[in-house]
């Protein structure tokens, strides 16, 4: 480790912007789902959703190139690539959800998605769930519960407790279950009511990955849209971490969940590494919002920022990676599963496509989170070329989310290590 460079950060950055692993990495080059380190180590990415399509894609660097040797400056002229990229991307989404607005970042979309459900409802409260991501603005931060204390929130914003059937199911269907955490969505509907705020909206991600990526329950989300509607509110589907495919049989979490949000958020993967996020919407509600609020983004769907979401979109379907997720990722959850057998910390395995988690229990009976061991598996993977993060309350749910190009060689390399990993660390 390059301890001279952690000091230099830790002097310009600070020493609470957050770095991966005890011995932090220097990565100095991607290829696919391979980085690699100062020292000309190679590690397996089995994380990052950021270079969705793989590291430095060839066809994603060379439209990035090319468009940046050729005109890059703002959103307010006639451009054809944004143009096509919008048809595009809005082809993927249900009818309805017709119109985009082009980001930065994911936690502006998320800011933008409140700026509209507060103006078209009239209504100020949000709710998110007590272990949430959705990013870093003012008023985003307010509903990242993750990183934002109860006392922080301010009046206008609920959380609803995560859901977790690995340990509340207690033989409910599904059915049951999701009727039975729609129960605890309304209370908070109620609560704000209580206090004199109605619903603006409720903002969920679609595969509740900060949360540590639970079983869905049937027919959920649609319930959840159902009560959010009933009480004047506004759905917002965050697709940050679900969308572009992760799931594999899906392009978005929404549709998986057989929902039809009011908006949807983006980012993340969509640039592959380039920032580019953005809201999708109806247009009735655009066009009510931006009656009202002029929106204007500098950099959100320049030409390059166009010229890159195209081509990560032409990847997508010209490899099938799709298709691939789907394939692979039975693979990888089946290996997940041979595993669960052999070591008894294994307590749960979830997931779907290229998007798993596997929690991390101290007794398979009582269920109790293992927060230290899943640290020390975490390192210990790091130590041994595979890339591994966690996530989860009890900060005990291995977080698996390799590229999309991801193949079943790789996976072997990444069950192989963690079997090996598990075996030490018991
Ligand atoms: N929503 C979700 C679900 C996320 O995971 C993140 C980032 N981790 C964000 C929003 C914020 O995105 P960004 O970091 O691009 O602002």
């Amino acid at each position: 480790m390059n301890t001279s460079l952690l000091e230099r950060r830790f002097k310009v950055l600070g020493r609470h912007s957050p770095l991966f692993y005890e011995k932090p990495l220097q990565l100095v080059r991607g290829e696919g789902v391979w980085v690699y380190d100062a020292d000309g180590k190679r590690y397996l990415d089995a994380y990052n959703n950021v270079p969705h399509v793989g590291h430095c894609h060839p066809r994603v660097v060379e439209a990035l190139c090319k468009q940046a040797g050729t005109l890059n400056s703002h959103t307010r002229y006639l451009d054809e690539t944004v143009v096509n990229y919008a048809e595009r991307l809005l082809a993927t989404f249900q009818a309805s959800l017709e119109r985009v607005f082009l980001t930065c970042t994911g936690s502006e979309a998320n800011e933008l998605a409140l700026r509209i459900a507060r103006e078209c409802t009239g209504h100020m409260g949000v709710i998110s769930t007590a272990f949430a991501y959705h990013g870093n603005t003012a008023a985003v931060s307010q509903i990242s519960s993750v990183f934002t204390p109860a006392s922080k929130r301010g009046p206008f914003v609920r959380c609803v407790p995560v859901i977790d059937p690995y340990r509340e199911r207690n033989g409910r269907s599904d059915d049951e279950l999701a009727d039975a955490y729609v129960r605890d969505l309304q209370q908070a509907i109620d609560d704000l009511a209580k206090n004199g705020v109605k619903l603006a909206a409720v903002l969920f991600c679609t595969a509740f990955s900060s949360e540590g990526l639970p079983e869905i329950p049937r027919g959920y989300f649609p319930k959840v849209a159902k009560a959010v509607h009933a009480a004047g509110g506004l759905v917002i589907a965050d697709e940050v971490q679900a969308g572009f495919g992760r799931f594999g049989s899906h392009m978005w979490g929404h549709d998986l969940h057989g929902m039809l949000p009011d908006i949807v958020t983006m980012g993340k993967p969509m640039g592959n590494g380039h920032p580019l996020a953005g809201v999708v919407t109806t247009a009735d509600l655009m066009e009510r919002f931006t009656s009202e609020n002029m929106y204007f983004n500098t950099f959100g769907g320049n030409e390059v920022s166009s010229a890159v979401g195209l081509a990560v979109l032409d990847v997508l379907r010209d490899e099938k990676l799709l298709e691939n997720a789907q394939r692979v990722g039975d693979y990888v959850l089946s290996g997940m599963r041979v595993l669960q057998k052999r070591h008894p910390s294994i307590g749960d395995v979830r997931g779907k496509g290229m998007f798993f988690a596997i929690e991390m229990v101290t007794d398979q009976q009582t269920r109790e989170p293992a927060g230290a061991r899943t640290k020390v598996i975490v390192n210990a993977m790091r130590e041994r070329g595979v890339l591994i993060s966690r996530i989860g309350m009890g900060d005990n749910i291995l977080k698996i989310r390799p590229p999309m190009s991801f193949s079943t060689q790789n996976a072997d390399v990444l069950l192989s290590t963690l079997d090996s990993v598990l075996s030490s660390v018991g």
